[in-house]
């Protein structure tokens, strides 16, 4: 069985316990608007062209057998221009360009090469006492390839984490449950009107799955990300507790949003709309801890 993966990441030590190595998936039904993965939101392939290193050879587009990339002449000169509707992904086009310029973003593997991949880095997981995490976009997407490396990952003894942000039917989280030690579940906004507005979906579903999987028992961290002129007022943070009040939940890292990852959406030909929104104080940062560890909860910034 095959998945499609963006990125295997090695030595992480922000997913979880211990030094992990953190398997990204293509696909995510969200689109925050602070995502600072965007290659990682379409399940297609994605191709990203770094403008500054591109030198307009054309000699890309000329390979290409699907027309996918093209010259475009504009008054400065000319342009690369993709198509990534006619792309299959083939990655000629990566390795020919002797500038490095294009990057192909997803690529599909079977279990057993993701899984040889994972397992050259057991020692620092026994040592470290870390493990995999499968992240994304959201893994739980592909719920059926991620169940399968979760249960090879398990029967070498394996310490397993998820890191979802819930917006799947719930049978995908029955499909991982038994396989996965700990859940890293994001907890966005708990607004819905502004969820809708910064995500382009309710959090009704995400917010049911989390109740329900905390019920189930799950090993749950909750991982807030925190962004200055969207979810940081008090009022936000009394509104996310209201919904871990109703679960076992007694974990909490709260993340501050940066914005670094411009050069990412101009790579793929996608605008970064960042009005409004900006990054969160050391204080105010703080100010969110003390709030969360006054209603019981153990909170770490950052990890
Ligand atoms: S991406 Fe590379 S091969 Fe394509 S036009 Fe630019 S420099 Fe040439
Ligand atoms: S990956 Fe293949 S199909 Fe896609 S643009 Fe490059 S050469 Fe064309």
């Amino acid at each position: 069985m095959k998945g499609r993966i963006l990125n295997i990441q090695k030595f992480s030590i922000h997913d979880g316990p211990g030094i992990r190595t953190t398997l990204f998936m293509k696909g995510c039904p969200l689109e925050c608007r602070w995502c600072h993965n965007p290659e990682s939101i379409g399940y297609e392939r994605d191709i990203m062209i770094d403008i500054e290193k591109c030198s307009s050879c054309g000699s890309c587009a000329r390979l290409c057998a699907y027309d996918a990339l093209k010259m475009v002449e504009v008054p400065e000169g000319k342009v690369l221009v993709k198509d990534k509707n006619l792309c299959i992904g083939c990655g000629k086009c990566e390795v020919y360009c002797i500038n490095e310029a294009i990057s192909i973003v997803g690529r599909d593997m079977e279990v057993e090469d993701v899984i040889g991949e994972l397992l050259k880095d057991r020692l620092f997981y026994e040592e470290s006492g870390g493990g995999v995490t499968i992240s994304g976009g959201e893994p739980l997407v592909q719920a059926d390839f991620t169940a399968k490396i979760l249960k090879k990952l398990k029967e070498e003894g394996i310490h397993t984490a998820v890191d979802t942000c819930g917006q799947v039917p719930f049978e995908n989280f029955e499909k991982v449950m038994e396989y996965t030690d700990l859940f890293l579940y994001d907890l966005k906004i708990g607004d819905e009107r502004k969820h809708l507005e910064y995500t382009g979906a309710s959090n009704k579903r995400i917010i049911g799955n989390l109740k329900r999987l905390s019920e189930a028992g799950a090993e749950i961290t909750a991982r807030m990300i925190m962004v200055d002129g969207v979810n940081t007022e008090d009022e936000d943070i009394e509104k996310a507790i209201g919904i871990l009040v109703e679960t076992d939940i007694s974990k909490i890292n709260i993340l501050p949003y940066h914005n670094i990852s411009n050069h990412k959406y101009r790579k793929l030909g996608k605008s970064y709309n960042e009005e409004g929104m900006t990054v969160p104080s050391g204080k105010r940062m703080e100010e969110i801890k003390e709030m969360l560890e006054e209603k019981g909860y153990e909170v770490a910034i950052g990890g």
